[in-house]
């Protein structure tokens, strides 16, 4: 079947993975986590304590740093590794969520990040979640959504996600850490987090996780419809112009 694109954009945690996670899996789809290649960057430059005022320090930082996606059978999940190591829980801490968007706002990381990002996706057939996909990854992605939530119920969910990670971290914190992202993502000069004018709006405050995958699994049948239809057209004005 006719693979497509599709891009999820939006705020910090309103449910933009677990989402992409499950309609991936639905779809028989790949699902890339692009915030965590932020994350990872973010952890590699604080271990060696880069500064990000200096230019070739940050330079010659990108040159180490190798990401990679890799399946743990056991649990079923996607982890992240980090020059080989296995760096998942480690870039969910607060800490990480803290210096995060400083380090994804310098155009030398979002240049190496993107064009990463279109290489893993030239085949086609993933569900990439981030905050610029729709607008500078996959500008032309067959199926863009852009998600949004309540403040507070983004908060309390990811509290509760962090609670299953063993990490217990007050709810300010949380919030204060959400708004400063949001704010610092919004507003950078290199790939802000915007909605792409085609991309189709999704509030989940009230939503359950079915319901959202419901919804994009429904959208992403109707493009791949879309999709195959062109497809034969065009073989159809091909086959008449021979
Ligand atoms: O998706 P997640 O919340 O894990 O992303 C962590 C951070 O990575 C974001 O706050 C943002 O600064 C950065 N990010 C980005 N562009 C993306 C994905 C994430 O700048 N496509």
């Amino acid at each position: 079947m006719k693979k497509i694109i599709i891009a999820i954009d939006g705020y910090s945690a309103c449910g933009k993975s677990t989402t992409a996670k499950v309609c991936a899996e639905k779809l028989g789809y790949i699902y890339i986590d692009t915030g965590a290649m932020y994350r990872a960057t973010t952890l590699y430059f604080k271990n060696h304590l880069i500064d990000l005022t200096n230019p070739k320090a940050v330079a010659k930082g990108l040159e180490n740093i190798q990401i990679s996606f890799h399946k743990n059978h056991k649990t079923g999940t996607i982890e992240t590794h980090l020059n080989g190591l296995n760096v998942e829980d480690e870039i969910r801490k607060m800490d990480i969520s803290n210096r995060v968007s400083e380090v994804s706002s310098l155009a030398a990381v979002r240049r190496q990040m993107v064009a990463l990002q279109q290489k893993m996706g030239k085949k086609k057939g993933i569900v990439m979640d981030g905050r610029d996909i729709g607008t500078v990854v996959y500008p032309k992605a067959e199926l863009k959504i852009f998600m949004h939530a309540d403040e507070y119920v983004r908060a309390t969910r990811r509290q509760q996600e962090l609670l299953a990670k063993k990490q217990v971290v007050d709810l300010d914190d949380i919030i204060a850490n959400l708004k400063k992202r949001d704010f610092l993502d919004s507003n950078r000069a290199e790939g802000p987090l915007k909605k792409a004018e085609d991309a189709y709006m999704l509030d989940t405050t009230y939503m359950m996780l079915d319901e959202q995958v419901e919804y994009v699994v429904n959208l992403a049948t109707s493009k791949i419809l879309d999709s195959m239809k062109i497809e034969a057209e065009m073989a159809d004005l091909d086959r008449l112009s021979i």
